[in-house]
C-alpha cells in the first residue's frame, strides 16, 4: 500500500466542461482542499483514445445499462418504449457508444493530481455520476443538472463534466494511458509543511 499522502489520481474536464468555461473553477476546487496538480493538458481524443479508456467488460457496460434502468424507474419512464430494450447489457452497448461520441466532440483537460487520499477525494469533490442525485456543493451538483432517463431519450452520454479515476491501479492505468510519456512533475505545495 503507498503512502496516502503521495497518492496519485487522474481526472478529466470533459467536453462539456471545457466548452462552459469551467475547467478553471474546477482547478481551483482541487487546488483549494490541498491538491496538486502534477500533470496538466488540453487534448482532444480521438475514437481510439476514448474507446482504450472506457473499459470492454460486460459487467462495466451491464453497469452502465443498470444506471440507465435505475433512473428509468426513478423517473418513472419506459425503457422498451424509449431504447427498444430493457436488457441491460444492450442498453449499457449503447450508452457506451454515446460516450465515445460525446467524448470526441471537442478538447478535453488531463490533469494527474497528487495528495492525501487523491482518488477517494477526487470522487468527493466530483460527486454522485449522475448529476441528479450529486449533492450541492460537488462539482456535478453545483454545476450540472442531468440524469440517464434525460441523457438517453435524446441518445446520447449524461453531461457531467468530469471523470475520475475510480481506483488507485485504474489512475496509474489512466495517467499512462494519456499521459504517454509526458513528464509527471512533483514539488512541494506550501500546505506540505503542515505534515512536516
Ligand atoms: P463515473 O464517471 O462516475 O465513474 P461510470 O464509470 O459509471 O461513472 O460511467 C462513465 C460515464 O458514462 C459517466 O460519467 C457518464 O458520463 C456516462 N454514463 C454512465 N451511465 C450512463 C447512462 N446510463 N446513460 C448515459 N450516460 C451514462
Amino acid at each position: 500500500m503507498s503512502n496516502p499522502r503521495e497518492e496519485i489520481t487522474f481526472l478529466m474536464v470533459k467536453p462539456d466542461g471545457v466548452k462552459r468555461g469551467l475547467t478553471g473553477e474546477i482547478i481551483r476546487r482541487l487546488e483549494q482542499v490541498g491538491l496538486k496538480i502534477v500533470a496538466l493538458e488540453l487534448q482532444k481524443p480521438s475514437r481510439k483514445q476514448v474507446d482504450d479508456h472506457y473499459p470492454k467488460a460486460p459487467n462495466w457496460i451491464h453497469r452502465l445499462g443498470e444506471k440507465t434502468l435505475a433512473t428509468y424507474e426513478k423517473f418513472g419512464f419506459d425503457a422498451v418504449k424509449e431504447l427498444g430494450t430493457k436488457d441491460a447489457g444492450k442498453i449499457g452497448i449503447m450508452v457506451r457508444k454515446w460516450l465515445i461520441d460525446f467524448m470526441t466532440s471537442a478538447p478535453v483537460v488531463i490533469m494527474a493530481i497528487k495528495g492525501v487520499h487523491a482518488v477517494a477525494m477526487v470522487r468527493k469533490l466530483a460527486g454522485n455520476t449522475m448529476p441528479s442525485d450529486a449533492p450541492l456543493g460537488t462539482i456535478r451538483g453545483d454545476f450540472s443538472v442531468d440524469s440517464a432517463a434525460a441523457a438517453n431519450r435524446e441518445k446520447r452520454a449524461v453531461f457531467n463534466l468530469v471523470h475520475a479515476s475510480e481506483t488507485e491501479e485504474e489512475a496509474i492505468h489512466e495517467i499512462k494511458h494519456w499521459f504517454g510519456k509526458s513528464v509527471i512533475h512533483d514539488y512541494d505545495r506550501t500546505d506540505d509543511e503542515v505534515f512536516k
